[in-house]
């Protein structure tokens, strides 16, 4: 039986990786797991833990090879192919999503956006079309779209996730600031930007008690 990777272990991955290739690409083959952790600013015992997850990596007392953990890497997160994902909800966060570099870097391709607003449907961007809510099974299908990207506004993200759900989407991430209920073979995740800004006005407030 597979074992429970904690989801904090998946994240991190990506930071390993981004590391990886910073030390890769300053000419550093071989990395220790403490310089790379230090890096990080977390434990060596972290770093090890996470990876023996999967596998295991590097040599006792030498180190990892740069270029092979960012191919391990690479290949745990799925990241040696692209991938398809649409936003839903065109406004001032999902139009800032559509085109952002840094998904596509990764390999996450955005196809499509979908809305309800007359003014903003079937315009075309380079590389992207708007659709209106019914074309969004087609589209789903047609651009083989496996991630959707909720953007709307909070009443309007559970109807805008069963309607994602429906059309066969299989993962979702959700930046509405709202819990969904979503059948369990669909992969959430969400991402409350608000909750995560509030966690830095806890420390700020903080620290002005302190001073
Ligand atoms: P703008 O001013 O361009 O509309 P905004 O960021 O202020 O942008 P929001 O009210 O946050 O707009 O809504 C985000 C987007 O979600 C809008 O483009 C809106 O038309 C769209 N939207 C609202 N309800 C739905 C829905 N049920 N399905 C799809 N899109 C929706």
């Amino acid at each position: 039986m597979l074992k429970k990777i904690p989801e904090e272990t998946i994240v991190r991955l990506s930071y390993y990786l981004r590391a990886l290739l910073y030390f890769k690409e300053k000419e550093t083959p071989i990395i220790s797991s403490k310089r790379l952790a230090d890096f990080l600013k977390i434990s060596h015992h972290q770093l090890r833990k996470d990876l023996s997850y999967f596998g295991q990596f590097g040599r006792k007392g030498v180190g990892y090879s740069c270029s092979k953990l960012i191919e391990s890497i690479r290949d745990i997160l799925g990241l040696n192919r692209e991938w398809s994902a649409c936003v839903v909800g065109f406004g001032n966060l999902g139009r800032a999503l559509s085109f952002y570099r840094g998904f596509k870097d990764e390999g996450i391709i955005i196809r499509a956006a979908f809305d309800i607003n007359e003014n903003k449907i079937n315009k075309d961007y380079p590389h992207l079309k708007v659709y209106s809510l019914d074309k969004m099974e087609k589209v789903i299908k047609k651009e083989n779209i496996q991630i959707g990207i909720i953007a709307v506004p909070k009443t309007a993200a559970e109807e805008a996730a069963k309607k994602l759900c429906t059309c066969g989407i299989k993962a979702i991430f959700n930046l509405a600031p709202v819990k969904l209920d979503v059948p369990k073979e669909i992969i959430l995740k969400d991402v409350d930007l608000s909750c995560q800004l509030t966690s830095l006005t806890y420390h700020l407030k903080n620290l002005e008690t302190k001073q």
